[in-house]
């Protein structure tokens, strides 16, 4: 049975006495008002606190975010095998170097899921306005940047995939979290450019949103994310065009 993380805590949360409104797109914070106004589907609601975690959405509410995180699309794509055992005992990987890719084969290792790094991810200022359905020649564009991998790494792949996936995520310029109050109000907590790695530190992220958010500190430091040097640069905020970034050796 696969139990998806995201429901289990958020029924945790129910549990001990949280309120979640599902299917509840915010369309506005006005950061300015005290206590903090959210214009939701039923009209405008007021808070005394607010975490801001929309992903790569965030940029849509805070616009001067844009100058700090860029929001990516990334594709996911699923090959079968070509010839029988041609994936046998291949591990899940992940290379660096001298391009970035991984790789999660299937358990009964007949197939491969494949992605890629953030040079080769989809750019956009706004993450509702690329195609999630890939079709045509966005497939096809799509799928040559996994072709080297077909040919240098994983001959072994059929070259058409079974299945293809796109989501959405946005990255700081240091590749680290975004961790801050909103430059207005301190009441306003954005907690969003998670480049990639944020589901492994959720549960730290999740303890040290709260502790700020209701002690206005944590006992965990953070000002370590503010600090770090940025890898790229970002040329154009509302088109979300950057440098590349030379983590992420895909060129
Ligand atoms: C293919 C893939 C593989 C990954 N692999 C890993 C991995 O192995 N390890 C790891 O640690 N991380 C991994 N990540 C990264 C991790 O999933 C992200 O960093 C993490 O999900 C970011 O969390 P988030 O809460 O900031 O954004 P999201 O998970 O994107 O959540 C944001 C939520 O806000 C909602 N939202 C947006 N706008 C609004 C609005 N206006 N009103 C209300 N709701 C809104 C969205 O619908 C969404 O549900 C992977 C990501 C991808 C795409």
């Amino acid at each position: 049975m696969a139990i998806d993380t995201i429901e289990v805590t958020a029924e945790l949360a129910r549990r001990h006495g949280a309120d979640i409104h599902e299917f509840s797109p915010i369309s506005k914070i006005d950061v300015v008002s005290d206590p903090v106004r959210i214009m939701t589907p039923t009209g405008w609601e007021m808070f005394d606190r607010v975490v801001l975690a929309c992903g790569g959405w965030s940029t849509k509410l805070i616009p001067h975010l844009r100058k700090e995180v860029v929001t990516r699309r990334l594709t996911s794509m699923w090959f079968n095998e070509f010839h029988d055992g041609g994936l046998a005992g291949l591990p899940p990987f992940l290379r660096s170097a001298p391009h970035y890719c991984y790789g999660i084969p299937s358990r009964d290792c007949r197939s491969i899921k494949l992605g890629l790094g953030f040079n080769n991810h989809y750019i956009s200022g706004d993450a509702d306005r690329f195609p999630r359905q890939l079709e045509g020649g966005e497939l096809l564009n799509e799928l040559k940047k996994f072709e080297w991998i077909q040919q240098e790494m994983l001959p072994v792949l059929s070259r058409r995939p079974y299945r293809t996936e796109t989501f959405v995520e946005n990255y700081t310029r240091s590749m680290l979290e975004y961790i801050r109050t909103h430059p207005q109000n301190s009441n306003v907590l954005i907690m969003t450019g998670f480049s990639g790695h944020g589901f492994r530190v959720s549960p730290v992220m999740g303890e040290i949103g709260c502790q700020l958010v209701v002690n206005g500190k944590s006992d965990m430091d953070v000002s370590f994310l503010e600090k770090a040097s940025p890898f790229f640069s970002i040329l154009d905020p509302e088109k979300g065009i950057t440098t590349d970034n030379p983590v992420m050796t895909n060129s």
